[in-house]
C-alpha cells in the first residue's frame, strides 16, 4: 500500500487542529489535517448555540484547571483574545461582547469554520475527511493507520480532544497514543456538565424545572457567581456548570441564594412585619421558587412571630444552602473533558512531548479545561498556534 508521506499530520480538525494546521502550513511545511467525522469544526459549529463563544476577552491563566497551573500561561501569553480577533476582522466577520467579555458571532459559527478552512487552503493544508486514525507505529517517522490508508510523518499532532459528547465523533484516541508512548494522564471526568440530584431531592425541587436564580455556587474553596438553573433531573445553569469542573463524587455544594443581601439583617429590619415569610421573600424570588423553598425548609408564619434564632436559621438556610449532588449527567452532556495528557509530558513552549520527540498534544486533549465564556476555544487556538510554530 501506497504511504501518503507529510512534513506534519494532525488528527482532529476541531479548533486546536485547524489552527496548528493554518500555522503549520504558512511556515511551509506539507501538512494534512485527518478527520473521522465528514465535517471539520463540528464543535464550533454547536457551540454556543450555533453562535461560537469563540473567545473571552478576559481569558487568563486563572481561567483553567490543571495539576499545573502554570503550564497554560506561555501558549496563552503568545496568541491572545485579540490575535483571534485580529483574524475573524480580516475576514469581516462581525462579532459581539454578550456579557462577562464572552464574544460570540454575531451570525453563525459556520463563518469561522469557513474562515479556518479558507485559511488552511492558502496556508496549502491538505484536510482529509472521512479519515479515522486508528493506530499509530513509530519507526523513524510516525505511520499513521487511517480508514483511508497509510500516512507517514515526522511531526504528529495530536488534536483529537476529549470524551465530550460521544454521538458528535469523540474518541479515546489521545489516551491511547499516551497509553503507548508510556506518557502520563491526569485523571479525566465530565466537566461544565449538570449536576443530578438524588430521588429525594427531586420528590422536592423537581416541581422547580426551568426555574432560574441568581446565585453564588461554592465547592471546595472555589466560587462562581451566575444563574443555577432546576432540571428534571437535578440542578444546571452556568454557576452549576462552572463548578461542576470542581466537584467530585461525595462533595457537597453551598448554594448562596440570595448573594447580594443580607437576609439575617433584612428580618431584623422588618421584624414587625405582619408579611408572612413566603409573601415577604417574594421580593428577591419567584413565587413558584420561594413558596417550595419555604414549603421545604421553614414553618411559614408573619415575619413578627419569628424569634431572633429563627431569623439566623432562615437566613442561614438562604445563604447557605448545601445540596449533595448524587452525579453528573456525563460525557453526553458535558462541555469539556477534565484532565488529560499530564502537562509534565509536553513543553509548554512547543507542545512536544519531552519522551518522544516529533510527537505533539494540543486543545482539550491535554490536561488544561476553561471555565464556561469562551476560554476553551481560546486555549485550542492558542495551543494550536503555540506547536504550529514548531512542528
Ligand atoms: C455543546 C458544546 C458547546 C460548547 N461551547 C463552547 C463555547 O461556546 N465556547 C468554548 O470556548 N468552548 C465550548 N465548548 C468546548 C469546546 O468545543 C472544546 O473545548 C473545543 O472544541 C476543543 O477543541 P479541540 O480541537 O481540542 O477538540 P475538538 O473540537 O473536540 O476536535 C477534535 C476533533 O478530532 C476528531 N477526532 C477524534 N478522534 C479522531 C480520530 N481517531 N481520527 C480522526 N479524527 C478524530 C473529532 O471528530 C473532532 O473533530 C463546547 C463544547 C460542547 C460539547
Amino acid at each position: 500500500m501506497a504511504i501518503i508521506k507529510k512534513d506534519v499530520i494532525i488528527i482532529g480538525a476541531g479548533a486546536a487542529g485547524l489552527m496548528c494546521a493554518i500555522e503549520a502550513g504558512k511556515r511551509g511545511r506539507r501538512v494534512a489535517l485527518l478527520e473521522h467525522a465528514e465535517k471539520i469544526g463540528n464543535k464550533i459549529l454547536i457551540s454556543g448555540g450555533g453562535r461560537c463563544n469563540f473567545t473571552n476577552l478576559y481569558s487568563n491563566p486563572k481561567n483553567f484547571l490543571s495539576q499545573n497551573e502554570h503550564f497554560c500561561k506561555s501558549a496563552l501569553a503568545r496568541f491572545t483574545p485579540a490575535d483571534f480577533i485580529r483574524l475573524i476582522e480580516k475576514h469581516g466577520i462581525s462579532y459581539h461582547e454578550k456579557k462577562l467579555g464572552q464574544l460570540f458571532f454575531d451570525r453563525s459559527a459556520r463563518e469561522i469554520v469557513d474562515l479556518l478552512k479558507k485559511e488552511c487552503t492558502a496556508a496549502g493544508v491538505e484536510i482529509v475527511i472521512n479519515c479515522g486514525a486508528s493506530r499509530i507505529q513509530k519507526e523513524k517517522e510516525f505511520l499513521i493507520h487511517t480508514e483511508r490508508g497509510l500516512f507517514s510523518c515526522d511531526s504528529l499532532v495530536v488534536a483529537t480532544g476529549g470524551l465530550s459528547i460521544p454521538k458528535m465523533g469523540a474518541t479515546d484516541i489521545a489516551y491511547r497514543i499516551a497509553k503507548q508512548f508510556k506518557l502520563a494522564v491526569t485523571p479525566i471526568k465530565p466537566g461544565l456538565v449538570p449536576l443530578v440530584c438524588d430521588q429525594k431531592f427531586l420528590s422536592l425541587f423537581g416541581t422547580l424545572s426551568g426555574v432560574s436564580i441568581d446565585a453564588e455556587v461554592v465547592c471546595k474553596g472555589v466560587s462562581f457567581r451566575e444563574n443555577i438553573l432546576f432540571t428534571h433531573r437535578g440542578l444546571s445553569g452556568p454557576a452549576i456548570l462552572q463548578i461542576s469542573s470542581y466537584w467530585e463524587a461525595g462533595d457537597s455544594v453551598e448554594i448562596n441564594l440570595l448573594p447580594n443581601g443580607d437576609l439575617y439583617n433584612i428580618l431584623k429590619t422588618h421584624a414587625q412585619s405582619r408579611m408572612k415569610l413566603d409573601n415577604f421573600l417574594a421580593q428577591f424570588f419567584s413565587k413558584r421558587f420561594i413558596e417550595k423553598f419555604c414549603e421545604v425548609f421553614f414553618e411559614v408564619k408573619p415575619i413578627y412571630q419569628y424569634v431572633d434564632k429563627d431569623m439566623k436559621k432562615i437566613a442561614e438556610t438562604v445563604h447557605h444552602w448545601k445540596v449533595l449532588p448524587a452525579g453528573t449527567e456525563g460525557y453526553d452532556k458535558a462541555e469539556v473533558t477534565v484532565g488529560g495528557i499530564d502537562t509534565d509530558e509536553i513543553s509548554s513552549k512547543t507542545m512536544e512531548s519531552k519522551k518522544i520527540p516529533g510527537l505533539y498534544y494540543i486543545g482539550e486533549a491535554v490536561d488544561v479545561t476553561g471555565h464556561l465564556g469562551g476560554h476553551n476555544f481560546q486555549w485550542a487556538w492558542a495551543s494550536g498556534f503555540a506547536a504550529g510554530q514548531y512542528v
